[in-house]
């Protein structure tokens, strides 16, 4: 990909410059920017570990490693909606504002930060850590990271630069829960909530 195959958009969708066409899952990018003022880049790909895990129906929400947890807390799994129409967008409507990582069923993911360098590594991450899953799954068992351990990261992530966060600590997968009893949307479960108070922008009112 060159610079000239970049299609400058409006913030209705509207082709400004660029001979290509624009994106049909330009809903989606769009919803982002307007939901998340502190959003400047958005990255959308369909890494095949990550993208396996959301054509299973698992979110990737289990607090396996740390420096994932610190980053980005659970990375959800929105339903299936058809890509190229408001569907999709609808369907990561509700996990936009927490989120920084969102999976999408059947489809692939989407990450976004403060600028496109930041979504970019976040969607390298999430691939990163999708690996890291499967070969515990491939070995029969996940050792979570303990509760209080959870603790002490989330009040490290105020000291990573960059990490802003506002999603959820992973669920923590305690040895009489049942992970199949988990609803498809991760943040159903999560052990608790923790707004950032780091985070940029906390307002997250459409524009009118
Ligand atoms: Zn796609």
């Amino acid at each position: 990909m060159t610079p000239s195959d970049l299609v400058v958009v409006d913030m209705n969708g509207r082709k400004l410059k660029g001979k290509r066409q624009v994106t049909s899952e330009i809903g989606m990018h769009l919803l982002i920017y307007r939901m998340r003022p502190d959003v400047r880049g958005i990255v959308h790909a369909h890494p095949r570990t990550a993208t396996g895990f959301a054509a299973a129906g698992m979110a990737l929400n289990q607090p396996l490693v740390c420096e994932v947890v610190i980053g980005l807390g659970l990375i959800p799994l929105a339903p299936y909606g058809t890509p190229g129409t408001p569907e999709l967008a609808a369907t990561l409507e509700p996990l936009i504002p927490q989120y920084d990582a969102i999976l999408m069923a059947n489809h692939g993911v989407v990450t976004y930060g403060p600028d496109l360098q930041s979504a970019y590594m976040k969607m390298e991450t999430v691939e990163h850590f999708a690996q890291i899953a499967l070969v515990t799954h491939v070995l029969g068992q996940q050792k979570p990271l303990a509760c209080e351990d959870l603790e002490k990261l989330v009040a490290a992530r105020s000291r990573y630069l960059g990490v802003n966060s506002a999603a959820p600590m992973p669920v923590y997968a305690g040895m009489d829960e049942d992970p199949s009893d988990e609803s498809p949307i991760a943040s159903s479960k999560p052990l608790r909530s923790h707004a950032n108070p780091h985070r940029r922008g906390t307002s997250f009112q459409r524009e009118n």
